[in-house]
């Protein structure tokens, strides 16, 4: 087999019973790219662009998106590369995109709400994403979609974006389940989204009504709260029903002990901070899947995030 076929098998992780697990990593840049490789990361679960358009005065130009894409598939050396559209909004100073005040900034002109409103913006990403990525390499994913009829808005300028370059190969566009809405109506979106991402730090903030920006707030936000985990399980039900996977990219990801419950409840694919790879590879090989199932049948069960907690605690 090809050098990178047999460096990719090594790094596959693989429950005690067989399962299959993808354990990817979050990145920001090439250089942590290489970090995750070596690693152990399998690919990349989802490519913060935002370090491409802060801090500065003008637009990134199309080749110079181009350039930063093409050096982080590079360094994956073949792995896949699951790349984010802009996430932006009025919480963070973009001189050249001027946003009205909003008074609340995650509830307002963000993700892919700004994409649609600015379909230039998007367009010109998704051109410099498939001309600057090979296409058996990538896959695009949309952040902040609450319904398919948004997905439906962004394959529009994603199909006339592959046309502009020339592109021929088939590129899977999927979505983040990030919303209450998303998750709820996941069945529905997964018709037409080639995958399911979840963001847990969004969907935890919306679910439970707090502010993750807000320190008074931050012992209410638990990700492992019984209500975002019953979201969750919507969300992999909805992307079973169409044989699409459903994978977490939010920060519980990256939490070994949480690995068994996401599991239990369908999620086939974590994408996790490069630090926290190693051990939550370790985690997921000594898992069994009906244990997982059991447990997260127990963690819907539960009625607060201390009690799935307590759940969790020395399981391993
Ligand atoms: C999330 O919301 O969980 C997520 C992965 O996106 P971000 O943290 O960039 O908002
Ligand atoms: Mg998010």
């Amino acid at each position: 087999r090809h050098a990178t076929e047999v460096a990719a098998a090594a790094d596959d992780c693989v429950m005690a019973d067989g399962t299959r697990i993808e354990v990817f990593a979050n990145l920001c840049s090439a250089e942590e790219a290489t970090r995750a490789v070596r690693l152990g990361a399998e690919g990349c679960g989802l490519l913060r662009t935002e370090f491409i358009f802060l801090d500065r005065a003008d637009a990134p130009s199309e080749e110079e998106q181009r350039e930063s894409y093409a050096a982080i598939a590079a360094a994956l050396k073949g792995r896949p590369l699951i790349i984010r559209t802009l996430d932006i909004g009025g919480d963070k100073p973009v001189p050249y995109l001027p946003f009205p005040h909003e008074d609340n900034p995650a509830l307002g002109n963000r993700g892919v709400r700004l994409g649609l409103q600015k379909p230039e913006l998007l367009a010109t990403q998704l051109r410099a994403i498939f001309a600057g990525v090979p296409a058996a390499q990538c896959r695009v994913m949309v952040p902040m979609i609450v319904d398919v009829e948004e997905l439906r808005a962004v394959r529009a300028i994603f199909d006339e974006a592959a046309k502009a370059v020339g592109l021929t190969e088939r590129v899977a566009l999927g979505v983040m389940i990030e919303t209450p809405s998303a998750a709820i109506l996941a069945d529905n979106i997964a018709a037409e989204a080639d995958f399911l991402s979840i963001g847990s730090n969004d969907l935890t903030q919306y679910a439970l009504a707090a502010d993750r920006g807000n320190p008074a707030v931050a012992d209410k936000i638990d990700a492992l709260h019984p209500a975002v985990l019953r979201l969750i399980a919507e969300a992999a039900k909805g992307g079973a029903k169409h044989g699409r996977w459903t994978g977490v990219c939010g920060g519980v990801a990256s939490e070994p002990r949480a690995a068994a419950i996401l599991i239990g409840l369908g999620i086939t694919e974590l994408s996790a901070t490069a630090a926290a790879i190693p051990a939550l590879k370790a985690a997921v090989r000594g898992l069994l899947l009906e244990d997982c199932k059991a447990l997260a049948a127990r963690a819907l069960a539960a009625g607060s995030a201390a009690e799935v907690r307590a759940l969790i605690e020395g399981e391993g």
